[in-house]
């Protein structure tokens, strides 16, 4: 498929992005990796008559890794996160739920930036951003203003983030004790039916915090404190990952699609949130 036409744009700093934004309001849409919103356009569900192609904007590819947060360029890849070692060692779940992306094509272009700014319910680091506690940097024309992840997602492809922002930075804490990304898919490379974010912290038997967060299960990523609550103060029996799973249930709204009817998600969901739990608790 062929999309409409439109005027493309590749400029070298974040003002001339800002200025091409204000001139085209409605009409201009950044792009990062493309494939989020070049599908879109193939298919006519997205009409930009004026790209901005964000590559050659300089300070949004790094990788900085502090004593206490990390903080991560908004055109990082998908593949840049799963080759970095010193991530892989302070933050290894962004490297396991990365992997469970599609495919490696996608991976080398897709970007973190583009993954969270896109706002489809379908994306993987939307919901580990919210586990994690991350905050968003964007910038306009009035400035810098970070968001945090919990407060990012509106309603489908509805963000916090105004038109004529971008989204520069993403900054996590350090995760703290055992983690685990568990997705179920219907095949290789497709986005989730259902998948769960856990970070988990053990301290002599005792869950002490946990943070969980769900994927594709409503029209937002869903951070359901109830669930994490649920596991603080237990030993992680399985009185208490029935209990996360109840909390969590009561907080997702699932619809039925071609990925099942809702009671066949509200299934799996449970069994993937027992299973990260599970795998969490483990590495903890
Ligand atoms: P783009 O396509 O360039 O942009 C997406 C949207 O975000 C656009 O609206 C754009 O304007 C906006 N945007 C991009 N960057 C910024 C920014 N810095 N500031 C403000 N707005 C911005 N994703 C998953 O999570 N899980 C999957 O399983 C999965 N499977 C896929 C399978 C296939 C076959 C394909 C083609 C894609 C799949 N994706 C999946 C999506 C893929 O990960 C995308 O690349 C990603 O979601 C969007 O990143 P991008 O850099 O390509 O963004």
């Amino acid at each position: 498929m062929i999309p409409a036409a439109f005027e493309y744009y590749r400029p070298k700093d974040m003002d001339k992005v800002l200025s091409i934004l204000e001139e085209h309001g409605d009409d201009a849409r950044v792009m990062a990796g493309g494939h989020s919103l070049i599908p879109m356009m193939k298919l006519r569900m997205a009409d930009v008559p004026h790209l901005i192609d964000l590559q050659d904007v300089g300070g949004m590819s790094e990788i900085e890794i502090g004593a206490d947060t990390i903080k991560i360029g908004a055109l990082v890849t998908q593949s840049d996160i799963i080759d970095h070692a010193a991530l892989a060692d302070v933050a290894p779940i962004l490297r396991e739920a990365a992997l469970q992306i599609a495919d490696p094509q996608v991976r080398y272009m897709g970007t973190l930036g583009g993954n969270i700014a896109n706002g489809d319910p379908g994306n993987d680091m939307p919901g580990l951003m919210q586990c994690l506690d991350a905050s968003f940097t964007v910038v306009g024309q009035n400035g810098e203003r970070v968001i945090p992840a919990r407060e990012f997602y509106e309603a489908a492809y509805v963000t916090a983030r105004e038109d004529g922002e971008v989204l520069t930075a993403v900054t996590i804490p350090r995760p703290k004790g055992g983690y685990a990304y568990e997705k179920q898919k219907r095949k290789i490379g497709d986005y989730a039916t259902a998948a769960a974010s856990v970070q988990i912290v053990n301290d002599d038997g005792k869950c002490v915090s946990a943070a969980i967060a769900m994927t594709n299960l409503s029209d937002t990523p869903v951070f359901s404190k109830t669930a994490g609550d649920a596991l603080v103060g237990t030993s992680v029996d399985d009185a208490a990952l029935k209990a996360a799973v109840a909390a969590m249930l009561g907080d997702i709204d699932p619809t039925e699609d071609n990925r099942g009817p809702v009671a066949f998600k509200n299934h799996v969901a449970g069994v993937i949130l027992r299973r990260a739990i599970a795998r969490a608790w483990s590495r903890a």
